[in-house]
């Protein structure tokens, strides 16, 4: 049995399934969402008395989001608020922002991993999702789902010092607050008449000038977010509209979409204006000259959560199947930066001997550091003496941790090693010349390496993603750890030196494997 639980907060950053324990902890969530976790609870504990054998699953609204980045999820208020309240922006609509983007990359025919879309989910809650590289990297629901967009009833984004002078100045109570907030604002406080778009947009063709303007405000403000995403993820594919407004209504997305040309979005009038898809469905609505595909997908939240209960038992399944985990810890390596190099490369910047020179053999069979160092030029200024790994590959790569990108001058990705499309680039020098790279710097994405004899013992696939517990002063948790199988790999996890430092962990440490959460 799915449900739909909107909280998961820090702890709960994938589905899972509740045991006792866990339906005890989730209540401490309570506070975080008052008008539905409790609810979400209530309803786990009614479906186990009404279907006692059936696994209850939770899948979170603000799962989706759990990977954006910090500088996306952090607001600006001191760090202490965020790590001693959990005061940061989780994100909600999760699984619609997430269905609706997989539904896309199917109909487009895309692999969903290399797209950037922005979706809009807009309803009576309404929100905005920058997804790039299969993640959601921001979304304008923040702490709670009063942020961002204005809603049917919700005002959105509102400078917080409102508050406090509506409060000096009219005393209005907590519970006031948070009914003129949550309840009283939005389309519904513009208009003055309802907030349902329906009946606004009726009243517009007579002209009426409030409710204009909450029109006018509305599409204003998705168009704003869909700028401010399309410049954090540097480009954008594919503009998604869903929900009731987003699949109802031709004017708001016309509206929302006017102007947009530079950046590659131009309407098909008549395609907009003419028939919404059935549930299931995909509609195209962009001309053939727009750059950006934008698309109709009518969401379906439940297709989403029976899919994530479904994946979530079967891996659960596999983890009560496969008790011995234990048994085979996972030694932990800390990957300092590293460089490598394509043959052609090797020899510009180091000249007439053209092979790499070992210096030393690496725990991965094959691999080993070279002799040779290179120095990263970038535009803010340099790193000294960077080691080369061998032997060389079909593309060089720059592995540097966040640390190292931002003393270069680059905000370099997190990726998986190899994912090189759309990364910055930077100059090598050696020391027979220099090489100006056009794209290949990343931060190293948190993965293990496995033989396949370790896979069939662990039960993995490549490319699954999971959790692994190190063991150290402070027993830890690594989610979204990449899996790869080669049968060249010695079985080992490697973490990047900032996030290494961070947790305070060593080379030599040992870690295991606790879940599977993701798997393609
Ligand atoms: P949701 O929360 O996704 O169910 O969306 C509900 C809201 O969508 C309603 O309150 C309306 O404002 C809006 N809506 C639904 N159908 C239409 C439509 N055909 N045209 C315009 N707005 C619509």
């Amino acid at each position: 049995m799915g449900h739909r639980v909107v909280h998961g907060g820090d702890k709960y950053i994938q589905p899972v399934v509740v045991t006792g324990k866990i339906l005890e902890e989730m209540a401490k969530l309570d506070q975080l969402a008052p008008l539905h976790n409790p609810v979400n609870r209530m309803g786990i504990k009614e479906g186990l008395r009404l279907l006692p054998e059936a696994r209850p699953v939770a899948v979170f609204d603000t799962a989706f989001h759990s990977k954006m980045p910090p500088q996306a999820h952090l607001y600006g208020l001191p760090f202490e608020y965020y790590q001693d309240h959990g005061i940061r922006r989780y994100g909600f609509h999760g699984p619609s922002h997430n269905y609706v983007a997989l539904k896309a990359a199917e109909f487009l025919k895309k692999p969903f991993s290399d797209m950037k879309m922005v979706t809009c989910h807009l309803g009576n809650g309404a929100s905005i999702c920058a997804i790039d590289h299969g993640r959601s990297v921001d979304t304008s629901m923040g702490f709670t789902p009063t942020e961002g967009l204005v809603m049917g009833t919700r005002c959105g984004d509102l400078d917080p010092s409102v508050i406090l002078y509506l409060q000096r100045n009219q005393g209005l109570s907590l519970d006031a607050m948070d009914d003129l907030l949550n309840r009283q604002s939005g389309l519904k406080g513009i208009s003055g008449i309802s907030n349902d778009l329906r009946e606004i947009e009726a009243a517009a063709e007579k002209g009426d000038r409030r409710v204009l303007l909450a029109i006018q405000l509305f599409c204003y403000r998705v168009k704003k977010y869909i700028g401010a995403y399309g410049a954090v993820m540097s480009r954008l594919d594919t503009l998604i509209f869903t929900g009731g407004i987003g699949e109802g209504s031709a004017g708001v997305r016309a509206r929302i979409c006017q102007g947009l040309g530079y950046m590659g979005i131009s309407l098909d009038e008549v395609q907009n204006k003419t028939g919404t898809p059935e549930r299931g469905g995909v509609k195209k609505i962009s001309d053939e000259a727009s750059a950006v595909k934008v698309l109709i997908v009518p969401t379906d939240e439940e297709r989403m959560i029976a899919r994530e209960t479904i994946r979530t038992l079967g891996f659960q399944n596999l983890a009560d199947s496969i008790r011995h985990w234990e048994e085979r810890p996972i030694p932990i390596e800390v990957s300092a930066h590293h460089v490598h190099l394509s043959q052609a490369d090797v020899e510009q910047l180091f000249g007439t001997s053209p092979e790499l020179t070992s210096r030393g053999e690496l725990s991965q069979p094959g691999q080993f550091a070279c002799q040779e160092v290179v120095d990263l030029i970038g535009p803010k200024a340099a790193v000294a003496r960077v080691r080369i790994l061998g032997p060389a590959r079909a593309e060089s790569q720059v592995e540097i941790s966040i640390t190292e990108g931002f003393k270069l001058g680059i905000d370099a990705p997190v990726r998986p090693s190899g994912q090189l499309e759309r990364t910055p680039g930077i100059t090598l020098e050696g020391s027979a010349g220099k090489v100006s790279l056009s794209k290949g710097v990343i931060c190293s994405l948190r993965h293990i390496h496995l033989a396949p004899e370790d896979a069939l013992f662990f039960g993995l696939r490549d490319k699954d993603l999971v959790r692994i517990r190190v063991e150290g002063q402070r027993a830890l948790i690594f989610g979204d750890v990449l899996v790869r199988i080669s049968p060249e790999f010695k079985l080992n996890m490697h973490l990047d030196t900032d996030e290494a430092n961070a947790a305070e962990i060593k080379t030599g440490m040992i870690g295991f494997l606790e879940a599977i959460h993701d798997r393609k």
